[in-house]
């Protein structure tokens, strides 16, 4: 570890720190993720392994593990901040982000996860805001910690991986049905495209789409939004609003092709939610092939809560119409 110098603190959590620091041998920035040591030698394997099969330009660079004494270091490429970092920042400045910004922003994305679930079958399981890293314009998949192979020979997955805001309905609904018996709610890759869906939005909102305070709660906003789905009632309880209000009503200035994308990943059936190679054939990514807009980011603060203007406040903003 002495070939690196920390700058600063850059994100804390549960996990442990992570620092931007210097590479004395390279002479570039990296980041460090610290992790807090938990008595188990295996537990960091299974993100290691994620992380040496994910090279990809949109997905974090990993540069290696290091160890000092019982502690465990992995080495990142430095990323300036988090989208969530931009959005705060946009949603202060008053400057939402353009459609060809959101295009840039989201082709991206999928890029990343067209190459984690079609090439190497692995899924991300807990995307948001916080998760996405943005260096000039470049935005890029990070936090394996819960990436998995997509096939695991027959055993159930977690349901509890992914942030409440962006769990995929079929995540959500073990937790609201009491009897599992009842059905055996598998999930797939498709939960990072159900994510997918509510980051776009989130960018055209400058706020999260279904903010949720339990999985009932999750469950009945989406319903409020997109309508509840179709059910069987000896099995399923109602989940809300027969009818929602649509995406059009929250983002009257998207694009139809937009607001199609996001409607479509955002689909309570899985399969009729695109994979990430149909999603980036979508009409949303070819109509401004040359207008593509990387965003400026020119300052970050590496906190969520530094900047939270009410909903009131956001609605008198005005997209950037010109830009596409
Ligand atoms: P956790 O499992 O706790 O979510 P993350 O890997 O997401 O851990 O890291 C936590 C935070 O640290 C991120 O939200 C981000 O702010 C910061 N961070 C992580 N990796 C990097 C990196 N490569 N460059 C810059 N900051 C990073
Ligand atoms: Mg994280």
């Amino acid at each position: 570890m002495d070939r690196y110098e920390i700058v600063r603190l850059v994100g804390e959590g549960s996990f442990g720190w992570v620092y931007q620091a210097i590479d004395n041998d390279s002479r570039q920035f990296v980041a460090i993720k610290h992790l807090k040591p938990d008595g188990d030698p295996w537990a960091y394997v299974p993100e290691v392994r994620a992380l040496t099969r994910l090279e990809h330009p949109n997905i974090v660079s990993f540069k290696g593990v290091e160890y000092q004494d019982d502690d465990v270091f992995f080495i990142f490429e430095y990323m300036e901040g988090s989208l969530c970092d931009l959005i705060d920042e946009r949603r202060s400045r008053r400057i939402p982000f353009s459609e060809a910004e959101i295009r840039s922003l989201s082709r991206q994305v999928l890029q990343g996860l067209e190459f984690m679930h079609h090439q190497r079958g692995f899924m991300h399981r807990d995307l948001k805001p916080e998760n996405l890293l943005v260096n000039k314009g470049d935005i890029k998949i990070s936090d394996l910690g819960t990436a998995t192979e997509i096939d695991c020979g027959g055993q159930a997955h977690h349901h509890y991986v992914t942030t409440r805001w962006y769990r995929a309905p079929e995540m959500l609904f073990r937790a609201f049905v009491k009897n599992e018996s009842l059905r055996p709610f598998e999930y797939d890759e498709k939960v990072d495209l159900w994510a997918m869906g509510t980051i776009i939005a989130e960018l055209f909102l400058m706020h999260p789409l279904f903010e949720g305070d339990d999985s009932p709660d999750q469950l009945y906003r989406i319903c409020e939004v997109i309508g509840a789905p179709s059910r069987d009632s000896r099995t399923m309880p109602k989940l809300g609003p027969e009818n929602g209000v649509g995406l059009r009503a929250l983002m009257p200035y998207a694009s139809e092709s937009a607001i199609d994308l996001i409607e479509s990943l955002c689909s309570w059936d899985p399969s009729k939610r695109p994979s990430a190679k149909e999603a980036l054939q979508h009409p949303f990514f070819k109509r401004g092939q040359n207008v593509d807009a990387p965003p400026g980011f020119s300052y970050c603060t590496h906190t969520r809560n530094s900047v939270v203007p009410k909903m009131r406040e956001l609605s008198t903003m005005q997209p950037i119409l010109g830009a596409y």
